[in-house]
């Protein structure tokens, strides 16, 4: 079976997928969970079921993939994802055959079948990866632009770089957390207005929101060595949803001259499934032309930009939910091909379970700009909320949610959603 035919839209299965469900038999994404009885272990997820790839490999309905049982009960995907592209491809070729509609190993095994396929809702979703090192970009032109706008001028918002350079900056992978981690609120400092020389130090008075889709990588190159841009994909696991959580005046503070620092490093959710790239190749689409022409490290033939519907919401703490942001992952200058080029270019070695973060994804009209700090242009145009109330940044007990998919021919590969609670601050 190939991928193909994997990405068939006409595939069906025998599990029952819900009407707008995002894990049709064509996705098939990646995971951790655990639950009382089970300790962490490997999965992917059809519907509403969470599929125990262990209890598959031990039946030895994943003979011949040379993926030990082993492999599969682990915290993470670390171990998993060393045996490499080929052997993760092959894997979801194998649960897409085992889960067909025509398919009866699996489904005519009642035992079998309920111990291995699980109701999502009985499960607990883990951080899917080891993060190793964890890199942000600054891919999306209309963010920098409206950035530049903000905090210098119009005429110059793009510096000089940005055309030339996917931007981007060392984040930390201590605190990158799955979806549904509360997210406490930074103490730090920052200036109490804007033509104070001096800071105050309390809890960040302009906490935002970012959002962003993350990468996660194979094994890639050996310290010293490069990733061509040709094939730098061919290391790349899929992706997952990202909220990069920022103190913007704590940010705004500290930045200069080195960038962000504690601003940024106090916590980022992430979705807990990694739809894999290979789900995502019927949704490939042209990037926007780069004028001026890129360096020829940074030039690459072929669509190398993905059509993924993304959007936030912001829910108030009586559970009230307001959507303020459609925007989509096409919308970024800077492909991930050309992020992982230029990462490596100078030699710089990226690692399995590496995960590099797009940067704010804003589109070009208000609706879609990737942040509050955008959405309320620095606070000046606050947000009318469904409980009518305002947010220009984010408030004690208000929760974040994001969620994407990519949809066409009838097919819908989605991410599921990144959730996450603001915790007041300890003074
Ligand atoms: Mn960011």
């Amino acid at each position: 079976m190939s991928c193909t035919i994997v990405n068939d839209p006409r595939r069906t299965s025998w599990v029952e997928i819900p009407p707008g469900s995002d894990f049709p038999i064509q996705n098939l994404p990646l995971g951790i969970f655990s639950t009382e009885e089970r300790g962490p272990r490997a999965a992917s997820r059809i519907g509403d079921r969470v599929i125990d790839l262990s209890v598959l490999a031990e039946a030895g309905l994943l003979e011949g993939l040379s993926i030990d049982v082993h492999l599969l009960r682990q915290e993470s995907l670390n171990a998993l994802l060393m045996s490499g592209r080929t052997r993760i491809r092959a894997l979801r070729e194998r649960l897409s055959e085992l889960l067909g509609v025509e398919e009866a190993r699996l489904r005519d095994d009642g035992p079998l079948r309920e111990s291995a396929l699980l109701e999502a809702d009985h499960v607990t979703m883990r951080l899917p990866v080891r993060v190793g090192d964890y890199t942000d970009f600054y891919s999306s032109r209309q963010h920098a632009y409206n950035v530049g706008c903000m905090f210098r001028d119009p005429k110059n918002a793009l510096m000089p770089n940005w055309l030339h350079l996917p931007v981007g900056y060392h984040g930390r992978c201590s605190s990158i957390v799955v979806s549904g981690t509360p997210i406490r609120r930074p103490m730090g400092q920052y200036k109490p207005a804007p033509d104070a020389t001096a800071p105050v130090f309390g809890p960040t008075r302009q906490l935002d929101m970012e959002l962003e889709v993350a990468f996660i990588t194979f094994e890639g190159n050996r310290l010293g060595d490069r990733l061509s841009i040709a094939e730098a994909e061919e290391h790349i696991v899929g992706l997952v949803l990202f909220n990069d959580w920022s103190a913007r005046d704590i940010q705004a503070w500290e930045y200069v001259p080195l960038g962000p620092f504690l601003g940024k490093n106090f916590g980022s959710s992430v979705s807990p499934w990694i739809v894999l790239l290979d789900a995502l190749e019927p949704f490939r689409v042209p990037g926007p032309v780069q004028d001026p022409p890129v360096l020829p490290y940074l030039q690459c033939k072929g669509d190398h930009h993905f059509d993924i519907a993304l959007d936030a919401s912001l829910i108030t703490p009586d559970g009230l939910e307001t959507p303020i942001c459609r925007t989509n992952f096409r919308h970024l200058y800077w492909s991930m091909a050309q992020q992982l080029a230029h990462h490596t270019v100078n030699g710089c070695n990226v690692r399995c379970g590496d995960m590099m973060a797009s940067g704010t994804i804003s589109g070009d009209s208000p609706e879609s700009y990737g942040s509050l700090l955008e959405l309320t242009w620095k606070g000046s145009r606050p947000l009318k909320l469904s409980d009518g109330t305002e947010r220009r940044f984010l408030e004690d007990g208000d929760s974040l949610v994001l969620r994407g998919h990519a949809q066409r021919n009838g097919v819908r590969i989605g991410f599921g959603e990144v959730r996450g609670q603001v915790l007041p601050a300890i003074p």
